[in-house]
C-alpha cells in the first residue's frame, strides 16, 4: 500500500541568549524505508522465503512453551516430520526450478489441511515438520496420513507437465519425561520417518522405540 511511517520527535527550542522564546520543536522524519528494511529482516530470520512458511529456528521457538506443558504432563504433544520421496530424481527430470515449485506446491497443500494448534515448517531441504499441540500420537498418526493422502492425490501441473510426488512421514508424541528436549523427540520421528523409507515410501510410521 501507499503508507507511509513516520516518526515524530519534540523538544523544547534551544535556549536562545537574548530572547526567551516559547514553543516546541517538532522533528518529523519519514521512515518507511527503514521499516521496511527491518520487518524484512524479520521475515529472513523466521520465515523460509521459497515457502513462506516457518523456517526451523521459528518452529524450535514457538514450540518451546507447548513443549514445556507437555513436559509437566498437562497436554500431549505430537510431531510430524515428513521428507519428499526420492525429490533428487524430481530434480534430475524436471530440472531444480521444477524442484522449488513442488516444495511450494507441497507446503500449500498442507497449508490448506491445517487445523487449529498446528505448527508447520520446512525443517529442511525437503522435509518439513508439524507440532499438533494438544495431540496424541494416534491423531498424529490419522491427520499425517491424510496428508499423504492429499499429497499423493495432488500432482502439480507445471507448464503442461503433471509432476507427481509422495512423502513419507515419521510420527512421535513427547513422552512427557522431564528430561526429553524438543530435538530428542524430533530425533524419535526422524526415526520412524526412517522406517517409512525403509519401509517403501509413500507411508505413515510412528515411533515406537525406546525414550531418553
Ligand atoms: P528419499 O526418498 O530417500 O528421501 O530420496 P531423496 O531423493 O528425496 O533423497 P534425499 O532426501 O537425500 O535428497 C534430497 C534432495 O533434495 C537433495 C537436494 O538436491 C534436494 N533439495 C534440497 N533442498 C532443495 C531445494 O530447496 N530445492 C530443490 N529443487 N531441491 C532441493
Ligand atoms: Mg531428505
Ligand atoms: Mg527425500
Amino acid at each position: 500500500s501507499g503508507e507511509r511511517v513516520y516518526r515524530v520527535r519534540v523538544s523544547p527550542p534551544r535556549q536562545n541568549e537574548k530572547r526567551n522564546q516559547t514553543g516546541t520543536v517538532m522533528i518529523i522524519s519519514d521512515i518507511t524505508e527503514m521499516k521496511m528494511m527491518q520487518q524484512k529482516l524479520e521475515r529472513h530470520a523466521y520465515f523460509d522465503e521459497l515457502t513462506q512458511i516457518c523456517n526451523r529456528r521459528a518452529f524450535f521457538e514457538r514450540c518451546e512453551e507447548e513443549f514445556v506443558k507437555a513436559k509437566r504432563g498437562d497436554v500431549p504433544f505430537t510431531i510430524v516430520l515428513f521428507d519428499i520421496d526420492n525429490f533428487k530424481k524430481v530434480n534430475d527430470t524436471y530440472g531444480h526450478n521444477a524442484g522449488d515449485q513442488v516444495l511450494v506446491h507441497v507446503a500449500n497443500i498442507i497449508n490448506s489441511c491445517l487445523k487449529e494448534n498446528m505448527l508447520f515448517a520446512r525443517y529442511g531441504g525437503e522435509e518439513f515438520v508439524l507440532a499438533l499441540f494438544g495431540k496424541t500420537v494416534s491423531y498424529g498418526k490419522i491427520f499425517a496420513e491424510s496428508l499423504r493422502q492429499q499429497i499423493a492425490s495432488r500432482p502439480l501441473v507445471l507448464n503442461g507437465t503433471v509432476i507427481r510426488v509422495t512423502s513419507s512421514f515419521g510420527v512421535a508424541e513427547a513422552s512427557g519425561d522431564e528430561r526429553e528436549t524438543l530435538q530428542n523427540l524430533l530425533h524419535c520421528s526422524d526415526k520412524a520417518l526412517y522406517e517409512a523409507k525403509r519401509g517403501g515410501r509413500n507411508r505413515v510410521s510412528v515411533y515406537k522405540g525406546a525414550r531418553v
